[in-house]
């Protein structure tokens, strides 16, 4: 049983993606209500090292002789940047993994040049920024006493303008909390000047720490995606699983039905899948994870590869 290594896990944005908590469960300086680790147990905002760096190492090696991720993600039940040597902890997994290295971060500690400075170790960083009103920002993720949406707001527009890595900035939208016309448009204004590769709108999945908070629909996020992009914000994209084929903004039952025949006979990769049927990833995921909630379909890894099985 490895201790700090979970998954690997198919994803449609990382691929297969072997995730690493680098804090004790669950250590972090938010209690969002969204959380799906549920509420903050361990509400630290020290920088620290939490882990034992030489098993973890090892654990990676030991999954690393059956598996070549394409990526190995910072993330887990915690806030990572909390770790102090997670720098240190990004170079040597690179001295025993050729494959590309993401993390995860709630956005807090980004105004720490140490935080930033480790975070250029890796090749993908997905920052969270669930707001830009102080109100909001203290509803939706529960601080701990002394963080601020300024103190957010000033890391991220530090960090935004210097890193040279691919950014995924995730938005995680609550229906009326942080869907709010005025709360939009200081998204748009504080965003309309920063570089990042792509903006990804999330929203619940599972339950939150809060249970009376409401997942965004997908008519939301599409509404709010484009006001983005009508208001000039560049990349844009929804990134929460469609759950019913009533989401589909053009349901094509023929795909269904061929998805289901093709399964029928073997499992397919996702490369072939998308080869075959001649439409994208991100197209065929909408449909397999509605079926793999129908219990129709599996999406699993083997030999590193996703594989969809019926
Ligand atoms: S920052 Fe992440 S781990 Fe921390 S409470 Fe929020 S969702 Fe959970």
């Amino acid at each position: 049983m490895y201790k700090y290594i979970f998954g690997p896990v198919p994803s449609r944005r990382l691929g297969v993606s072997l995730g690493v908590d680098l804090v004790m469960s669950k250590t972090c300086n938010f209690d969002c209500i969204y959380c799906e680790c549920g509420s903050t147990t361990k509400f630290y905002n020290v920088r620290d090292s939490y882990i034992d760096i030489d098993r973890l190492i090892k654990e990676i090696e030991d999954v690393l002789q059956n598996l070549t991720p394409d990526y190995i993600t910072f993330s887990g039940s915690g806030e990572p940047t909390l770790n102090k040597d997670l720098g240190i902890i990004i170079k040597k997994v690179r001295k025993i993994y050729s494959g590309k290295i993401a993390v995860i971060t709630n956005s807090s500690l980004l105004n720490n040049l140490d935080v930033r400075k480790s975070l250029e170790e890796a090749d993908l960083i997905i920052p969270s920024l669930d707001a830009i009103s102080e109100n909001i920002f203290k509803r939706m993720n529960r601080p701990i006493e002394g963080l601020t949406a300024q103190n957010i707001l000033d890391g991220m527009t530090k960090f935004l303008s210097t890193t040279k890595k691919d950014v995924y900035l995730e938005i995680f939208i609550v229906e009326g909390i942080n869907d709010g016309e005025d709360e939009l448009e200081k998204f748009v204004r504080y965003l309309k000047d920063k570089k990042v590769t792509t903006i990804q709108l999330n929203t619940l999945a599972r339950p939150g720490a809060v249970q009376d908070i409401k997942p965004a629909s997908i008519k939301r996020l599409s509404e709010i995606r484009e006001y983005f992009i009508s208001h000039g914000l560049n990349s844009v994209e929804i990134i929460k699983k469609y759950s019913s084929r009533e989401e589909l903004p053009k349901y094509n039952e023929k795909l269904e039905k061929l998805i289901l025949n093709m399964l029928n006979k073997r499992k397919y990769s996702i490369d072939e899948m998308v080869e075959l049927l001649q439409k994208n990833e991100v197209e065929l995921f909408k449909y397999l994870n509605i079926l793999q909630k129908e219990g129709k379909v599996k999406i699993v890894i083997e030999n590193d590869q996703i594989y969809i099985r019926s």
